[in-house]
């Protein structure tokens, strides 16, 4: 039996999945502790495992900083997520060695576990809520140009705000070497392979359990007409003028209509609601999706995993880098379609697609078969006692990387070369416009030039196999 120490931040997305682990490690005699915040004591108790408040150590944030972190600032986040930690110091130092756990199981974008669990040299093992994000996968993002600017201009703080950590011990490079995994980190994935992008990329350290949906319901479509649900998740929700349109887009359609419009907003800001159409500020979501026929969705990842849970087809409208990841993926696999046209005609028509076209129906029903056969709760807890694993997989990105870093020494000489040559040899403006021209070129080729290396070694593996 094991002492396993349960590190999340305070968000449910993130710590909803660790729970029912927790509950099935405790099951098997392990002992649990789990170190969160109060607003999910109750639910972390009624797993038998025992509830650590860590409430007192939250840093006091101004009415900017909320502002910023309502706003998902990844900046803001990583600042407040460091001063938790230095706050958080001398309690872990204690509990460390009180508790002296022989695991330590982090949600991986929770800085403290993951650099306590470093700092005491206890194996860990990543809980990650979202698509397991590398080199690769994290293309699926697709940065905002406030995200950008945010990111880019947040950079220096991040940096100096990293530096107060390492006089504590805690050895930390960079923020994305915090966040950002590697193919050698024990990580349990609540998502499907076959769900994942660039699923091949990620060796066996990773475990991808499924959903962490446990619901006993399974879709039930039959009824007289079609049911419509949409919701903007939790967080950024506040968005009358979008449920606006898609009243306007459905007040006509032989439909019902249900609307979860969070506990931001005032239904009245919705004017006199047509008969087809419901508002509530939270529903039983599961529930709503087995009956569902399409969900208009802000793509957060629990709510695309629970859509396809109960094979409903998707109207994907993220609204973040994270949520562009998984409605491209939802996109991908056929389950979906974005909502490109977020006007009320450019709703209708996309809800009119996925109603009509069975074949998004059909692609969320396999997508449900899909994550109804993953190992869940129990396969999460089985890779948790049996950490730290040994893999002597290869490592797809380390091999794509060997070539980029040749391909970085090599590609300046045979641009400046060519250069030169053509200067030397027939003129310099042409030399010097090829030079400029093919270091222009140097990107996308070396994009190419991975790409192609990528694809060999998994070819290569696959054989293996
Ligand atoms: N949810 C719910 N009822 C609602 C709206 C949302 O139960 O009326 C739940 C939903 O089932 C999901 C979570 O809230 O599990 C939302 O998580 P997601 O990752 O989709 O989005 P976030 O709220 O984190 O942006």
């Amino acid at each position: 039996m094991k002492k396993i120490a349960f590190f999340s931040i305070p968000a449910h997305g993130h710590t909803n999945p660790m729970l029912p682990v927790a509950a099935e490690l405790v099951k098997r005699g392990n002992t649990v502790r789990f170190y969160s915040f109060d607003e999910f004591g109750d639910r972390i108790k009624k797993t038998g495992a025992e509830f650590i408040s860590c409430t007192p150590y939250l840093p006091e944030v101004n009415e900017e900083q909320m502002a910023r972190l309502m706003s998902v600032s990844q900046t803001e986040m990583t600042i407040q997520d460091i001063r938790t930690t230095l706050n958080m110091n001398d309690f872990f130092e204690a509990e460390f060695k009180t508790f002296q756990p022989d695991v330590v199981y982090t949600d991986a974008v929770c800085f403290w576990g993951k650099l306590n669990a470093w700092k005491h040299h206890v194996p860990m093992v990543c809980s990650t809520s979202t698509f397991a994000f590398n080199q690769l996968s994290s293309k699926y993002m697709k940065q905002s140009r406030a995200e950008i600017k945010d990111m880019l201009l947040g950079l220096p703080k991040i940096s100096r705000e990293l530096k107060t950590l390492r006089p504590y011990g805690y050895e930390v490079k960079s923020a994305l070497a915090l966040v950002q995994n590697d193919n050698q980190t024990d990580t349990n994935v609540y998502t499907s392979r076959r769900f994942q992008p660039y699923a091949e990329s990620f060796t066996s350290h990773y475990n991808f359990v499924g959903p962490s949906v446990f619901s006993e319901l399974l879709p039930q479509k039959e009824k007289q007409r079609p049911l419509i649900y949409i919701s903007l998740g939790t967080v950024i929700n506040d968005r009358p003028d979008f449920y606006q349109k898609c009243i306007a887009a459905l007040k006509d359609m032989d439909a019902d209509v249900i609307i979860s419009r969070g506990q931001y907003m005032d239904e009245k800001k919705l004017g006199v609601l047509p008969d087809n159409i419901k508002t509530y500020v939270r529903v039983d979501q599961l529930e709503v999706l087995s009956r569902a026929d399409v969900f208009i969705t802000h793509c957060g990842m629990n709510s695309v995993s629970e859509s396809l849970y109960m094979a409903t087809p998707m109207a994907l409208y993220p609204q973040t880098a994270e949520q562009f990841a998984v409605a491209r993926r939802a996109e991908e696999i056929g389950a979906g379609v974005m909502l490109a046209d977020d006007s009320a005609e450019g709703i209708k028509r996309t809800v009119e697609q996925l109603l009509h076209d069975r074949q998004y129906a059909h692609a969320a029903g396999e997508c449900s078969d899909d994550f109804r056969s993953c190992s869940g709760a129990k396969g999460a807890a089985d890779f948790i006692e049996n950490a730290p694993h040994t893999c002597d997989d290869v490592d797809p990105i380390a091999e794509m990387n060997k070539v980029n870093k040749l391909w970085r020494i090599v590609f300046p000489i045979i641009a400046t070369g060519t250069g030169v040559l053509l200067g030397t040899q027939i003129s310099w403006p042409l030399g010097i416009t090829v030079g400029i021209a093919l270091g222009v070129l140097s990107y996308p080729l070396n994009t190419c030039v991975q790409k192609l290396r990528y694809n060999a070694v998994i070819k290569k593996l696959k054989k293996k196999q």
